[in-house]
């Protein structure tokens, strides 16, 4: 099987990220169309490289999105930064039609960026953990629970879906470009205090 292609990833302004996606037809479910689509956004996902991807960041405005997280995209964090962001890698999942619910009254706040919003970052206040619901390209049902990084992920992409960008619901004073955030040594509590949010 040929490898799947790598899609250009649309950037903010384009309309399609501000917009409701569709729910994908039933009839559609296990179908090389959708099969293929979801090989080239795994493919475009980890050539980024990035945790997450969203189909209307590759121009379909379908809900659909995948996400995995990997040892080597966390190198540059300290174990003790892994625990904080609860960052673990984890294996590739495709959700289709997904639902995300949050489970716990926890918050949690770090810098987040997109894929679509490129060299940016900025403080967002997400859920802690959250359940999330729907089915695989080829139909199965695929039900979890995630909490920390994973839970993160979930609710940044499932925002895709319903055109939204996660600079509208940062800390808008916390908004960087990605090597202030990398090269940074302060805890998120430090700039906080230090930007008065
Ligand atoms: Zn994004």
């Amino acid at each position: 099987m040929p490898d799947a292609p790598i899609l250009p990833i649309v950037q903010a302004g384009a309309p399609i990220l501000r917009a409701r996606a569709a729910e994908v037809p039933p009839e559609l479910l296990g179908t090389p169309e959708l099969r293929d689509l979801c090989a080239a956004m795994i493919a475009t996902m980890r050539a980024a490289p990035g945790v997450g991807l969203a189909a209307p960041q590759v121009g379909v405005a379908w809900r659909v999105f995948v996400m995995e997280d990997r040892d080597e995209l966390m190198s540059v964090l300290s174990a003790g930064e892994r625990h904080e962001r609860g960052r673990v890698a984890f294996d590739v999942r495709v959700l289709v039609n997904p639902v995300v619910r949050p489970v716990a009254g926890e918050r949690a706040t770090f810098f987040e960026g997109c894929l679509s919003v490129d060299g940016y970052a900025a403080l967002v206040e997400r859920h802690h953990e959250v359940e999330v619901a729907g089915v695989d390209e080829h139909g199965e049902a695929c039900a979890f629970r995630a909490h920390g990084w994973p839970a993160r992920i979930l609710q940044h992409e499932i925002d895709h879906l319903d055109g939204t960008l996660y600079v509208d619901r940062m800390l808008s004073r916390s908004f960087s470009t990605v090597d202030y955030v990398r090269d940074g040594t302060k805890t998120v509590e430090e700039i906080r205090r230090e930007l008065g949010i």
